[in-house]
């Protein structure tokens, strides 16, 4: 197997040690910018050996990404982004090494994304009210395939001078409390994991500190997650600090759960780490990829 790590001298001309296994991405299948072939073949570029492809409620980009995976000499990880309701917010969990085909994931992907289209004609009447109309048929623009999603929205409000990019968008609009917010109610934390074990897959706590929830809901969501059958965490993730590194890396440890690392990466225009940048897991993490024979 490929090693792990590499030296790079990217920017600093300093020496440093870069993780090339990267297990959260995005295609044009969800939000992201790139093809699924284009995707496999900008991350082989960034030096990343191994990768899996995460779109939102969609493995339709798989078999795609398998074959320019096979081009480029790297490993593809089958994935997927799963959106759950827990507790009243919308948590996400990584299914990694998952069959796509097996009916009851299929059956309740496809469900979600019902479900996103009903959102998304919610959330464009809420910002009509707010004197922005034409945001759906604005979103569609931004949305490819099959899904639609609230940075199809930001993508819009972005382009029509509503926000500075997509990262302000998620600070003013669209969230609990602001103009074109819709409440959702997606899969179950137990029916999602549920999907992702049975299909021969991994659950993986996607990005625990973007959800911004204090400590107490936080151990609540661990411990949940655990008891569904959750079996590892995103310790390095593109939307974490080095602090929350630390500080997921002894929730792995607590929770006894196997540590993912991945980028969440979205495409050059997004405020998200670049493929093949992050930094190693923790020395004390156990990681998620040995269950894939990688080391
Ligand atoms: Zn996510
Ligand atoms: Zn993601």
């Amino acid at each position: 197997m490929k090693r792990a790590f590499c030296y790079d001298w990217h920017s600093s001309h300093k020496f440093q040690l870069m993780q090339k296994i990267d297990l959260h991405s995005h295609s044009t299948i969800s939000d992201g910018s790139y093809t699924p072939s284009e995707l496999v073949s900008y991350a082989a570029g960034q030096g990343v050996t191994v990768m899996a492809l995460t779109d939102h409620d969609d493995t339709g980009g798989l078999e795609e990404a398998r074959q320019a995976a096979e081009v480029h000499g790297i490993r593809l990880i089958n994935g997927v982004e799963i959106s759950v309701s827990w507790k009243g917010r919308t948590i996400h969990i990584v299914g990694l090494n998952v069959d796509p085909a097996y009916p009851p994931m299929a059956a309740g992907l496809e469900a979600i994304r019902a479900g996103r289209l009903i959102r998304a004609e919610a959330m464009s009447v809420e910002l009509e009210k707010v004197g922005i109309p034409g945001s759906l048929d604005g979103a569609r623009q931004y949305a490819k395939e099959r899904i639609i999603s609230r940075t199809h929205f930001a993508r819009f409000l972005v382009a029509n001078g509503h926000a500075k990019d997509v990262k302000a968008v998620f600070k003013h609009f669209l969230v609990k409390g602001k103009p074109g917010y819709v409440s959702h109610n997606w899969a179950g934390m137990n029916e999602a994991i549920g999907w992702i074990r049975e299909s021969g897959g991994i659950a993986v706590l996607a990005h625990p500190g973007r959800y911004d929830i204090g400590k107490t809901t936080l151990h609540a969501l661990f411990a949940d997650f655990k008891a569904a059958g959750g079996e590892a965490v995103e310790v390095v993730s593109g939307s974490h600090t080095p602090d929350q590194y630390k500080q997921f890396a002894e929730f792995a440890r607590q929770y006894d759960l196997l540590a993912s690392s991945g980028s969440d990466y979205h495409g050059p225009t997004h405020n998200y780490f670049d493929m093949g940048r992050l930094p190693p897991l923790p020395e004390v993490c156990k990681p998620v990829w040995e269950r894939f024979g990688i080391e």
